[in-house]
């Protein structure tokens, strides 16, 4: 099974419609289709086929958006590597995944010079070579490879199809309903899913991306009153940021402006009341690289009720609870045509998926009218006394106390209970470092209370901001 080129048919289809906007440029589904294939021919200058595998680090820009366009054209499999990754981590993914080439956007060349890039410049005064257009992408075809994001241990190679990347964005839409003069407003990373599902929607939907190279708050705050953008992708802190703009300088939200989608975490309460006062509707969603982005989803009707919960599945998806009764916890396990067929590279044997159903490693539960809370990593729960503590449930009561900015809780062995948590905490007002045992016991049972407290100038984090929670058990 096969869909029609997407970047041809959207073209063909709605041609004239906006397809991307940067900066002070916009251009048409037709011109980007142009500028494409003429990368494409690029591409292929450098010997790149369909049989190619490419690495791709790059800033999220238009150019980097016409590289990825035509990589599409010619069939290749790409790699998206972050560019807030160090050189030693961007090799060990480029070693990993064994790739062809690689191709590096300004000011990035140094990060990978052992790999020989070829930089977007170059390939920008390329010749337009012959090369054999992909009229036909084949379902199974792996069009994205990308790396989780190491928070549980190594980085893993994540192939995402056409299938993969269809579903995900049919499933969405089936979800949030599509307009053809929707306009997504894109300050996630191109690189993460978070970031790239929102080009795959704008194919497949024929709408509209407004893109920045970077999130900033005012920029973003401003995008939401123009009346141009009608959704955008937040995690959190990024929403907290925009709402911080709209109240501080008393900006009205366009009435053009439908949803943001929030991922990564569950969003506090108090940002979804005020987002609301401004007329923002937040959807909480629940999903993973290997899952190309959302796969549950809370509807703003039930964020109030259902505080905490990442909702519903999608329509195509499917998730369940390992071994669990309704309201018990257990591994989240997941289903349906947005899943990766594998991994690549050292995990390449490790299955991802049993009887069809995708281990995700995380725990959560589903309540009894079916909604998905997730509680934490199974990697990173603790046994103390033969009770299981989560350490999400104890930085999220931390960080409730208003002198804690950071809180990053662990496994600490113990003789007596086997092992007990731990937190790291960075304070505002060191005073407070003393009280904090007893603000956790007025609000967790005995065993979940932290039997040591350090204070810390910074949390360790990978690139994606993702506390690594291995890491503060090194500290210890
Ligand atoms: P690695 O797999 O290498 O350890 P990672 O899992 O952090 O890294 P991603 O695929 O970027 O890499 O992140 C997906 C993970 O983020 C999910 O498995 C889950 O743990 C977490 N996550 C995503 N959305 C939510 C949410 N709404 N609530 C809680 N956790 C979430
Ligand atoms: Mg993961």
């Amino acid at each position: 099974m096969a869909y029609p080129n997407w970047l041809s048919q959207r073209a063909y289809l709605t041609g004239n419609q906006l397809a991307l906007s940067f900066g002070e440029n916009e251009w048409t589904f037709a011109e980007v289709n142009k500028i494409a294939l003429d990368y494409a021919g690029k591409l292929a200058h450098f010997g790149i086929t369909e049989h190619s595998r490419v690495a791709l680090l790059a800033k999220s820009n238009a150019e980097a958006v016409f590289v990825m366009y035509g990589c599409l054209h010619i069939g290749c499999e790409m790699v998206m590597l972050n560019e807030r990754l160090a050189a030693a981590e961007l090799a060990y993914q480029i070693e990993d995944a064994k790739v062809d080439r690689v191709f590096v956007g300004a000011e990035l060349y140094e990060k990978v010079a052992a790999a020989q890039p070829i930089s977007f410049e170059q390939l920008r005064q390329a010749p337009i070579a012959d090369f054999h257009l992909q009229a036909e992408w084949a379902k199974d075809r792996t069009m994205s490879i990308m790396y989780t994001s190491g928070t549980t241990g190594n980085p893993k190679g994540v192939r995402q199809t056409a299938e993969n990347h269809f579903s995900s964005a049919v499933s969405s839409a089936l979800n949030l309903g599509v307009s053809p003069d929707d306009v997504w407003l894109c300050t996630m990373p191109l690189f993460h899913i978070s970031g790239f599902s929102i080009l795959m929607r704008s194919l497949v939907y024929g709408m509209g991306v407004r893109l920045y190279d970077k999130f900033d708050a005012k920029a973003c705050a401003d995008e939401l009153c123009k009346g141009q953008v009608t959704h955008s992708s937040v995690v959190a802190v990024t929403l907290d940021q925009v709402l911080r703009e709209i109240e501080q300088r008393q900006l009205r939200v366009s009435p053009r402006f439908k949803q943001v989608l929030a991922g990564g975490g569950p969003v506090p309460v108090s940002y979804l009341q005020r987002a609301e006062a401004h007329g923002i509707q937040v959807l909480q969603t629940y999903g993973m690289t290997e899952t190309s982005s959302q796969t549950t989803t809370l509807q703003p009707a039930d964020a109030k009720t259902k505080i905490g919960s990442a909702g519903k599945p999608l329509f195509l998806y499917q998730v369940k609870i390992d071994g669990a009764m309704s309201g018990q916890a257990g591994e989240i396990l997941i289903k349906g045509p947005q899943v990766t067929p594998g991994y690549i590279g050292k995990f390449e044997e490790r299955g991802v998926q049993e009887d069809g159903w995708l281990a995700t490693g995380d725990i959560g539960y589903l309540d009894s009218e079916g909604f998905l809370f997730v509680v934490d990593r199974r990697s990173d729960l603790l046994v103390s006394g033969g009770e299981n503590v989560y350490p999400a449930e104890i930085e999220k009561v931390l960080m409730a106390h208003p002198s804690v900015r950071e809180a990053g809780v662990c496994a600490m062995a113990d003789s007596m209970w086997g092992e007990v948590p731990a937190a790291f905490v960075v304070l505002d007002d060191p005073e407070v470092l003393d009280e904090l045992s007893q603000f956790c016991r007025e609000q967790l049972a005995g065993y979940k209370v932290p039997k040591l407290f350090r204070m810390v100038d910074a949390l360790p984090r990978n690139a994606s901001n993702k506390l690594l929670r291995r890491e503060l058990k090194a500290w210890l």
